[in-house]
């Protein structure tokens, strides 16, 4: 079976399909010309394969008390959890069988029945293991904002410090990113476009009431979503340049990584993974005019604790803006504004969804 670097969304796994330099036509995806896997040649790709299989245990050998809700099958793990493929579930499960050929041989149920991590129901594993021991990220939140507020025993501080180190990225003096402020026509100053004083400080999903934070985006389109501009406003946009370097943690960064390029134990990234992008997730949602700042609990919780590990900020997707990246900077003093342009809005587009 002939596939393609296009039929793979894994940067690791098409950095090498592309090493080999072997070009032909894709008999999974239809890409012409591309550069191709054999997997009746090739096995360079199954070493890497097998041991992400090796995290799966199947149904048969799983305890039998084992959480339903726990158990998934193999392509959609592939596709899903590890965002492996860029193809449908159906033919990740006929190529995963044709790469792997030798583990289908000796153990041919893990690519038919339902599968599990068995760790994942251990305990003692995931208090030593799990960013949320044995919790689940609602019980967190039940308990930072009915409980315990300043001293959860919900987080492993030690497994998300860990995380986190692997997850930041370097910014370099120079580096320009903008803020945006609905304004008047003749616009604000550069001075008034950095954050409020502390007595004005509202909470966001990355600092809590009287926290300064300054929120900024990387380019000027997504900044104007994030303020959720209205129709004929005047939009003034600060360009913030930086000061010095910078280290910020990337939380996009869970959208694009490949587990083969960590270093870790897959097991191990295996029980955080989905609570990396749930972490992701939440910073990024938009904050809503019915929001509680109660709801803002959690992620300013992990804010403060990326501030308290001495990173200088956290980045995040856009969820308004397709392309865009977010920052949450803990010091305005890394930054300087140094310019503002005022854009009016003239036309906006709304795109809605029937949900009833
Ligand atoms: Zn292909």
């Amino acid at each position: 079976m002939i596939c393609c670097i296009e039929c793979f969304r894994d940067t690791e796994l098409k950095s090498m399909i592309s090493s080999y330099e072997k070009k032909g036509d894709c008999e999974i995806c239809g890409a012409k010309d591309t550069y191709i896997y054999d997997t009746v040649n090739d096995n360079y790709l199954a070493e890497y394969l097998d041991e992400l299989l090796d995290v799966y245990t199947y149904k048969e050998r799983l305890p039998c008390d084992y959480p339903v809700n726990l158990l998934n099958n193999l392509s959609k793990e592939l596709v899903e959890k590890w965002r492996m493929f860029n193809i449908s579930e159906e033919k990740v499960r006929e190529l995963i069988i044709n790469i792997c050929k030798e583990k289908y041989d000796s153990e041919s149920k893990l690519f038919i029945e339902p599968i599990g991590i068995l760790e994942l129901y251990d305990k003692d594993y995931l208090e030593k293991n799990c960013i949320l021991k044995t919790h689940q990220w609602e019980s967190f939140k039940y308990s930072i904002t009915n409980i315990n507020r300043f001293h959860s025993d919900h987080i492993n501080t030690e497994v998300l410090g860990k995380l986190f180190g692997n997850m930041c990225s370097e910014y370099k003096t120079g580096t320009i990113l903008y803020r945006a402020r609905i304004s008047d026509e003749s616009g604000y100053k550069s001075k008034d476009m950095g954050a409020p004083p502390p007595r004005l400080i509202s909470a966001g999903r990355a600092n809590s009431e009287g926290i300064s934070c300054l929120y900024l985006a990387d380019n000027i389109d997504t900044t104007i979503h994030e303020i959720r501009a209205r129709d004929l406003d005047y939009i003034s946009v600060g360009s913030f340049e930086l000061k010095k370097n910078i280290k910020v943690v990337d939380l996009s960064y869970i959208e694009n990584f490949s587990p083969f390029s960590t270093g870790y134990d897959l097991t191990w990234l295996a029980v955080n993974i989905e609570l990396l992008k749930k972490i992701g997730k939440e910073i990024s949602k938009p904050l809503r005019r019915q929001d509680s700042i109660l709801d803002y609990l959690p992620t300013q919780y992990i804010s403060d604790f990326v501030k308290h590990l001495g990173y200088d900020g956290i980045k995040y997707k856009s969820t308004l803006s397709s392309d865009g990246n977010n920052f949450a900077i803990f010091s305005e003093k890394n930054f300087k504004c140094n310019k503002v342009e005022v854009y009016h809005i003239n036309e906006l587009e709304y795109h809605k969804k029937k949900v009833k």
